[in-house]
């Protein structure tokens, strides 16, 4: 039976000086008036000034070749980046799942033009990518997609429609799950057939509507592909691979600490609020949340150190990303009840938006039913 492996790991000496290097920044940035902390600010603010100044700082593609403008450090170098920036709720949705997977999904499977054409500008903060995962019948069940690519001369038509695509109308492209064989053709395999590619948002034959949240808010999108064409080098990795090459990337997407930090400005704040001189109450409720976090913080570390030595602990990133979810929406929760409104327009804003973001937190990246399945199974109990 596999077991689940969390080894003890911490983060290398060498993080530190980042850290200070980033939280020097960040501190300016707000003394600047440049953002105010906000929670969940990697899905809903979305700021290109700020994605380029990240860039210019040297802030983006840590791990990736200098080649394409990036650092050549570790993905602990990225994490401890992402911790400073989440943890202190800066504007960072713009360039989000480019420096996450995109960027990474592309070095590792794309070839020479497409990554001349966009890592660079990746690193740089000025090119952002969204995720072409999703379609009207396929969200847990992803292998159900029906979108298709269809070969004609230089490139591939695409068409289809994909759903609750994040910030597709402020970002560049998206790497598009499709079929390029049809379902009839894979012998009663739903996995084979599929391709990924790079896609223009803005090409002819590709619409982008809104759907709006019930806050008014807009980050949600339904792109529909009309015949949308894609050049030959777009098509990312090799064709009928896609299934493949989508599961590596959501690794990248389910492991990170923004699966259990997206309230974190808030519960900063609910620590100021309370004062030193906290009732047995709700010290026992912050003590409950500040260990939570900690052991999560601990499982993470150990996740992205086994990323950066090249395993795929598909399994440890899930109970992490089901465990942190839920994790950041009980603290919107425990500060609504420990906090009544009116404490500060700047507390009532943070409490807020975490509660309106909350339905979201278990669902996007894979919902935490279809998480626990894959622990599950993984520990032979199912
Ligand atoms: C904030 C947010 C941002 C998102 N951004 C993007 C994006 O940018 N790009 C993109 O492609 N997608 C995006 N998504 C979509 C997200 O990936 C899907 O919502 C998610 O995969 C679930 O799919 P679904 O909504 O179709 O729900 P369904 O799959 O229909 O599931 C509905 C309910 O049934 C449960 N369920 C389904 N199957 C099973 C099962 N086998 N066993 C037990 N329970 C089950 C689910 O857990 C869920 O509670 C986003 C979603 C959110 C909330």
């Amino acid at each position: 039976m596999a077991r689940l492996s969390y080894p003890s790991a911490s983060l290398p000496a060498s993080t530190e000086e980042l850290r200070l290097r980033i939280r020097s920044f960040l501190a300016d940035e707000i003394a600047a008036g440049t953002f105010t902390p906000r929670c969940d600010t990697w899905l809903g603010q979305h700021s290109p000034e700020f994605s380029k100044k990240l860039g210019a700082n040297g802030f983006l593609g840590l791990s990736w070749p200098k080649k394409y403008g990036g650092h050549e450090r570790t993905a602990l170098d990225r994490f401890v980046v992402s911790e400073e920036l989440l943890a202190l709720g800066a504007p960072i949705a713009a360039h989000w799942v480019s420096d996450r997977q995109s960027g990474p999904s592309i070095l590792k499977h794309g070839n020479d033009r497409m990554k001349e054409e966009t890592v660079p500008g990746m690193a740089a903060g000025e090119i952002y990518f969204s995720i072409g995962m999703s379609e009207p019948d396929a969200g847990s069940d992803l292998a159900n997609i029906r979108s298709t690519a269809t070969k004609v001369d230089g490139g591939w038509l695409l068409n289809g429609t994909k759903v609750w695509t994040s910030q597709a109308h402020k970002n560049h492209y998206f790497i598009v799950l499709v079929r390029t064989t049809p379902l009839s053709e894979g012998g009663g395999n739903r996995h084979i057939g599929m391709s990924q590619f790079v896609m223009d948002l803005r090409v002819p034959g590709c619409e982008i509507r809104p759907i709006r949240l019930l806050t008014g808010h807009h980050h949600f999108n339904e792109v529909v592909m009309t015949d949308a064409f894609v050049p030959d080098y777009m098509l990312l990795g090799e064709e009928g691979n896609g299934w493949n090459q989508v599961i590596g990337e959501l690794a990248f997407e389910r492991s990170g600490p923004e699966r259990y930090l997206s309230t974190y400005p808030l519960l900063s704040a609910l620590v100021d609020a309370i004062g030193p001189n906290a009732s047995n109450e709700a010290a026992a409720a912050l003590g409950t949340l500040v260990a939570r976090l900690t052991a999560l913080r601990k499982m993470c570390i150990s996740v992205a150190v086994m990323l950066d030595q090249g395993k795929a602990p598909i399994t440890e990133a899930a109970l992490v990303k089901d465990m942190g979810t839920q994790l950041e929406r009980e603290i919107g929760e425990v500060a609504r009840q420990l906090v009544p409104p009116g404490k500060s327009p700047a507390f009532d804003q943070l409490v807020s938006d975490s509660i309106l973001s909350a339905p979201g937190f278990t669902l996007r990246g894979g919902t935490n039913e279809i998480l626990r399945g894959i622990v599950a199974r993984e520990l032979g109990v199912r």
